[in-house]
């Protein structure tokens, strides 16, 4: 019998009222709100600062992935699950899926095999409707300035042709990229040309996710900057009086939401930004609920450590004031085949030369953790296909580099095939030898930050500025906006800007396309190569294999 696939597993576990789980957890009944049997949310007043600060954080990332994912999200699961098992009370704070994905070519993100978070389908549909939210707020601000620009009497003066702020959709729509609305006549709008984004880039999602309560989620969407008047004086969202009804809209969605893993332990999923194109990471408010109920969290950075973890610590750390107790990398034996120049089709066969030449990705994120102050521990996550040689070669290249390379084997055995990493991790989160340091400061130079980041995280020689990034960044210098943190905005499937340079690639400078700046999110976007913050749909998308009977069973999604 062939291994029942993720949704068959989801379907066919035996899943508690969600009342249990918080039980679990010290939260009283009558405070969860629920959203059905097997969803609720939790209220704010759960964070606890004192039990934060002896909490154990736990930060899973990875390196360069293929386009199917590596299984950060399916080892954070099995981890939490691998953790309980050996006795500690942890929780995974994981970020909420994306429609684009879904329907798109990753598919879902509930983890796999028998390390998922349930109920899998509503999570990775419209959920607890976070996302439908946040894009509501976004397009509310959206309507509210095509408004003042049709309004003569209330005019903020703003000329059209300076609007930076976009509308969002959580599909993956590449015609929607680039529009015009307000076509019609002298009823229906100034003309302009407008775009959209993918919801997980939105400012909106970005600010929520760093807001640390109503008050800070109000004055960072007040501080969103829209673009200029006629007379060149910026304009920000509190300048239209948004901040107040799009918290309105934000109400609910700022609250965590709990669920739970194919072992009835607690998950709690809030916020999504893909980590590419935004900060990748879920919400501090639902980080630091974690924290508030249980001894460890296991958390997720998007992408490779190139992208979510050096963001995660330089935005998420800075803001939130946390730093992880114990640092993840997850390897797969067929991204380092990728890495080591195996050809499309091949990555799932084995192929020892591929993976002694791929080693070298591992071997620059391993480095970049020594120097960002964190001793990583390496998850091999384990696939049906790799082979004895391969996975010895891994382990014995981490034993020189005085790291620990563990398999994971939480995709066929959940928490039980995870108790050595466990028992590892959480010995690295009470050892107290993990402490994280930013590698450059937000007040140095914008050119600064990002020639850092270059050069230390990426192996970059230097960094290129186009024209017309070079003619933004003196706009975000004039409007004193240069000491934030940076967020790049870079393929995942390279450590350079180039998805083409796999392995560890040498001798490339990085270029900066353009820029956005995210006032109100508070942070700087560099955006290299041709990075799209609206994704756009594979030629065969996953949707064409979904579909749903006369009982309303679903199958395809994954
Ligand atoms: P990431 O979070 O790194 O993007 P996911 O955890 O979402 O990756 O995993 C990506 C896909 O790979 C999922 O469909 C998952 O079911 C599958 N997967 C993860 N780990 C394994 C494994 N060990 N064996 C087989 N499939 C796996
Ligand atoms: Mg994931």
């Amino acid at each position: 019998m062939s291994f029942p696939t993720d949704l068959e597993i989801a379907q066919s576990a035996d899943i508690q009222h969600i009342k249990e789980i918080a039980a679990k957890i010290n939260i009283d009944n009558d405070d969860l709100e629920y959203y059905g049997k097997h969803k609720a949310k939790i209220p704010l007043k759960y964070i606890d600062e004192a039990k934060i600060r002896n909490s154990k954080l736990i930060l899973v990332s990875a390196i360069n992935p293929t386009p199917a994912g590596e299984g950060k999200t399916t080892v954070s699961v099995g981890l939490c699950d691998g953790l309980n098992k050996i006795g500690k009370k942890a929780i995974a704070v994981l970020r909420e899926p994306s429609l684009g994905p879904v329907f798109g070519i990753k598919g879902g993100a509930a983890g796999g095999g028998y390390a998922q978070v349930i109920p899998m389908v509503d999570i990775n549909l419209h959920f607890t409707g976070d996302f439908a939210a946040i894009e509501k707020a976004n397009n509310l601000l959206s309507a509210l300035i095509d408004n003042n620009l049709q309004n003569k009497e209330h005019s903020l003066n703003i000329d059209p042709r300076t609007i930076v702020w976009k509308r969002v959709m959580d599909m993956n729509d590449r015609s929607l990229r680039k529009i015009v609305v307000g076509l019609g006549g002298l009823s229906d709008g100034i003309v302009r040309e407008e775009g959209f984004n993918i919801t997980p880039a939105s400012e909106v999602m970005a600010i929520l996710c760093l807001s640390k309560d109503f008050e800070d989620l109000k004055t960072r969407l007040g501080n969103i900057f829209i673009g200029y008047t006629f007379d060149k004086k910026p304009v920000f969202a509190r300048d239209l009086k948004a901040q107040g009804a799009m918290a309105i809209l934000l109400k609910d969605a700022i609250k965590p939401n709990l669920v739970q893993t194919l072992e009835s332990n607690p998950a709690i999923l809030h916020g999504g930004p893909f980590a590419n194109i935004a900060q990748g990471t879920n919400t501090i408010i639902a980080t630091k609920t974690g924290l508030s109920l249980a001894d460890f969290v296991v958390t997720e950075a998007g992408f490779g450590a190139d992208l979510g973890a050096e963001k995660f610590l330089h935005i998420k750390c800075h803001y939130a004031g946390l730093k992880p107790d114990a640092f993840v990398i997850v390897a797969t034996v067929r991204a380092l085949r990728y890495h080591g120049g195996a050809k499309k089709g091949e990555y799932e066969k084995p192929n020892l030369q591929a993976v002694e030449k791929g080693f070298e990705n591992l071997d620059k994120h391993i480095e970049n953790a020594l120097k960002l102050g964190l001793k990583p521990i390496i998850a091999i996550n384990h696939f049906a296909t790799d082979a004895q040689d391969e996975i010895d070669f891994i382990q014995k290249k981490c034993d020189e580099l005085g790291v620990k390379a563990i398999l994971a084997d939480e995709f066929t055995k959940g928490g039980e095939g995870m108790r050595e990493l466990a028992a590892a991790v959480a010995e690295s989160a009470e050892s107290g030898e993990n402490n994280f340091q930013p590698l450059y400061d937000v007040n140095d130079t914008i050119e600064t930050k990002i020639g850092i980041i270059a050069r230390e995280i990426y192996g970059a020689d230097g960094v290129n500025f186009s024209q017309k990034a070079k003619s933004q960044l003196k706009t975000i210098n004039n409007l004193g906006f240069d000491k934030l943190p940076i967020c790049m905005a870079k393929t995942q499937k390279s450590l350079s800007d180039d998805e083409k340079k796999i392995g560890r690639p040498i001798g490339f400078k990085i270029t900066v396309r353009e820029f956005e700046f995210a006032a109100g999110a508070g942070f700087i976007i560099p955006i290299l190569g041709d990075m799209m913050r609206m994704p756009g749909l594979p030629s065969v998308p996953a949707s064409e294999g979904m579909d749903i009977d006369k009982d309303g069973n679903i199958t395809g999604l994954s």
